[in-house]
């Protein structure tokens, strides 16, 4: 038997009870993991409340991510004992995900955790910071280097944001990046931006297509009027990685930056990202993410804090990153 957080569906949305599982009822894989550790990203928000339609099936275990030990294993990759990470193949929305204490999952999805991580740092980074990896690798495969310019992160504060800037920081870049939340200046700062920009001064349309070149490169996890405004601010062959939708999912753009500034918009996937490319990226997080900077944006929970952590993930009131003990 095993604890899990098991989503329902009601005539009033969808609620959640932490139940006692039996491992006949997960779902079908060739490798049972003991989950010791998931987290909290946007998407298991949207899943915690029943929004965007990701889940069809219910009842449902949602956590988009984990990281634990194999418990038994029937894949070519895999024995029992070894460390592992999950992100994405849409588990936690279409197949049971990490916010229980066991997971069977398809080896194909698993990734060896690299030498230097633990299960607990793994899920410090999450989705969020494995995304973020992807951005940085993205804009590099551009051409960006430090000594093009400044770095611009939307949503700085947020998940995806903090991990951008602290890894972005250790690489040499100047960092800039934008929040709504104030009170978030000197988490900023120390998670290494430089240059602090309020939301406002990117929320409202551009007037010109082009703007003056402020930025060789962003990492956007905001979308929306946010990411048509920055493009009109990019340099000359500057790259944006577009990650995500916390301000909104239309892009109301010219392509005018495309084609005067060649300026790239570069779309980051997480969930369908081949293998070869996650065991780069989980590499390259542990040579290039600060430990000690990761440790500064993590808040701790469990599985009952969920459904109120849940809500204020979708509100943009969560900091940095938060950890799931499943114990
Ligand atoms: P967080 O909520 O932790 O971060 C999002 C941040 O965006 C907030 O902290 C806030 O930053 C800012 N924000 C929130 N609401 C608004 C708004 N209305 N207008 C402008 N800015 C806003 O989420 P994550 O970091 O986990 O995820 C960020 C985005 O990336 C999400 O949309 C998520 O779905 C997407 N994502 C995409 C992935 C992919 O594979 N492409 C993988 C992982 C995430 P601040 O307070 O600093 O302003």
């Amino acid at each position: 038997m095993f604890k899990a957080l098991v989503l329902s569906k009601n005539d009033d949305g969808v609620s959640s009870e932490i139940q006692e599982m039996n491992a006949d009822q997960l779902p079908e894989g060739d490798v049972v993991v003991n989950v010791e550790y998931s987290t909290l990203n946007y998407k298991d928000g949207l899943v915690l409340n029943g929004l965007g339609g990701l889940v069809r099936n219910y009842p449902h275990v949602g956590g988009v991510d984990f990281a634990g030990t194999v418990e038994t294993s029937t894949h070519a990759d895999f024995k029992a004992g070894d460390k592992v990470v999950l992100t994405g193949w849409r588990v936690g929305e279409v197949h049971w995900g990490g916010y229980g204490q066991k997971a069977r999952v398809s080896g194909d999805w698993l990734v060896h955790l690299p030498e230097g991580l633990d299960t607990r740092q793994a899920m410090a980074v999450g989705t969020a910071g494995f995304t973020s990896m992807l951005g940085v690798m993205a804009l590099e495969d551009q051409g960006l280097s430090p000594e093009k310019g400044e770095v611009l992160i939307t949503g700085a504060a947020g998940g995806v944001g903090s991990v951008a800037a602290a890894i972005l920081a250790k690489l040499g870049y100047d960092v800039a990046g934008s929040t709504g939340r104030a009170d978030t200046h000197d988490y900023l700062r120390e998670m290494g931006v430089k240059n602090i920009i309020g939301r406002d001064e990117l929320s409202e349309a551009s007037k010109r297509p082009l703007e003056k070149e402020l930025w060789a490169g962003c990492i956007d996890a905001v979308g929306g009027t946010t990411l048509s405004r920055v493009l009109a601010q990019m340099k000359y062959g500057g790259s944006v990685a577009a990650i995500g939708l916390a301000g909104g999912n239309k892009l109301d753009a010219t392509v005018i930056p495309f084609l005067l500034r060649g300026v790239n918009l570069l779309g980051i996937d997480s969930v369908m990202c081949p293998k070869e490319r996650r065991v780069k990226a989980w590499n390259r997080i542990v040579t290039d993410l600060p430990m000690e900077k990761l440790d500064g944006m993590i808040s701790q929970a469990k599985l009952q804090d969920l459904p109120q952590l849940g809500k204020d993930i979708i509100a943009g009131q969560v900091r940095g990153r938060v950890v799931v003990d499943v114990a």
